[in-house]
């Protein structure tokens, strides 16, 4: 579901509120952005919508082709919406016929959980029940960073408000609930589920965390959440973890000192040579630095992006201001520039260059089952570039030893 408006504890975000329980009314002193990804979004879940719609009413078709030819027209339409919005349409289909009967399906289910969260309440993409399992499911068009359904409290949220919601129609009967989170765009699927006995105990734990930050005493909690969070470049508590580079020095000697030479340490600090430390940063050091500073690029863009928005807006950064970065020269009408360098007795050969369509181009033109089956033999997927991951990262290891062949999907 795109960014719900007006609830302060909203789902979308209680990844970062569960952990950071200041962040809400921190936000909220600050001005909302709304971006074309955000409108993207929002096409993109309207043709979603009427796609499970008419396939789960009596939509005639003609209305079905008014609408959508509608929405086509939004200067921000993309062909990509309409395979987007099939493979999820795809995916309610799957979930409907894993029930023994058909299911009750509704969508843009409006909930209220705010007997969990204050003022809690939140859209549901689409919602589909029968015999013992309530199934939910979230489109996300975003293509930045998938996001999982497994212990993801927006998902868990909607839940709640879900059950409420039905309890009247279905009674106790709903036992499981299973939630997925569809990111076509990044090929992600995800679905987590429980039983609703634990997700009630879930919503439990989580009321009071909600009534405390909802009550504006919560406190500031920096970490991976602070990513989508509207005051990322001008909070305090961020900078400080960032700024904090006395972290740093322990690990470094100052001054110039020779290859081998022992120099004194910061005082307090004991390391293996005493209150001496060697020159060279050892492997587990800079293991170590790489962990501390790895948030500092991050943050320092959020910085740059911060200072380059308020200069734009015509108000002063100390010590910084706007320059008009490398542009290159293009033609103002390519057709006719290149027609003029023909009539100039140059050869057309000469002028053109005849380029392949790209891999992704030409599985898109064949379709991926006539593109593997006619040409798979000729794909061939190199190992990507060594990337420094931290260890707990779900990739696996890079060996260099490895080459995957596979680079075909035949579904
Ligand atoms: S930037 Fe991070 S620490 Fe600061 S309010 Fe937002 S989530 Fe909390």
């Amino acid at each position: 579901m795109p960014p719900e408006k007006h609830a302060l504890l909203s789902a979308s975000s209680a990844s970062r509120w569960l952990k950071c329980t200041a962040a809400p009314r921190f936000e909220e002193g600050l001005p909302e952005r709304t971006s074309d990804y955000a409108e993207e979004g929002r096409l993109a879940h309207a043709i979603c919508e009427l796609k499970v719609l008419k396939k789960s009413t009596t939509m005639s078709s003609r209305s079905y082709t008014t609408r959508l030819n509608k929405l086509k027209k939004d200067p921000l339409y993309s062909p990509e919406m309409d395979k987007t919005s099939d493979l999820y349409l795809e995916h309610i289909d799957e979930i409907v016929m894993s029930y023994d009967t058909t299911p009750t399906i509704a969508v843009e289910v409006k909930v209220d959980f705010s007997e969990y969260v204050p003022e809690g309440f939140g859209t549901c993409d689409c919602c589909i029940i029968g015999g013992d399992v309530l199934n939910i499911v979230d489109y996300k068009h975003g293509k930045g960073v998938p996001v999982s359904a497994v212990g993801n409290p927006q998902m868990r949220l909607y839940a709640l408000g879900a059950l409420k919601r039905y309890a009247p129609i279905f009674g106790d009967t709903i036992k499981r609930v299973r939630m997925s989170i569809d990111q076509p765009r990044l090929d992600s699927y995800t679905t987590d589920e429980v039983t609703v006995a634990e997700l009630l105990a879930w919503g439990d734990s989580v009321r009071p965390i909600a009534q405390k930050a909802y009550a504006g005493l919560g406190e500031f909690v920096p970490g991976d959440h602070c990513r989508f969070c509207r005051g990322k470049a001008q909070c305090r508590a961020r900078a400080n973890i960032n700024t904090a580079l006395e972290d740093f020095k322990d690990c470094v000697p100052l001054g110039t000192v020779q290859p081998g030479e022992l120099v004194p340490q910061e005082a307090g600090h004991i390391g293996p040579h005493g209150n001496m430390v060697h020159p060279l940063l050892s492997d587990a050091e800079v293991g170590e630095l790489l962990i501390r500073g790895q948030h500092l690029l991050q943050w320092y863009k959020d910085l740059e992006e911060y200072a380059t928005k308020t200069l734009l807006d015509g108000k002063p950064i100390e010590g910084w201001k706007l320059v008009a970065g490398r542009s290159n020269r293009t033609f103002t009408d390519q057709d006719a520039a290149l027609k003029a360098i023909i009539e100039a007795g140059y050869d057309e050969a000469l002028v053109y260059d005849r380029k392949p369509k790209s891999l992704s181009e030409l599985e898109k033109l064949m379709g991926k089952a006539e593109f593997a089956a006619k040409i798979g033999s000729f794909v061939f997927k190199p190992l990507g570039k060594p990337t420094l991951a931290l260890a707990t990262d779900k990739r696996e290891p890079y060996n260099p030893a490895a080459t995957d062949f596979a680079g075909v999907a035949t579904t």
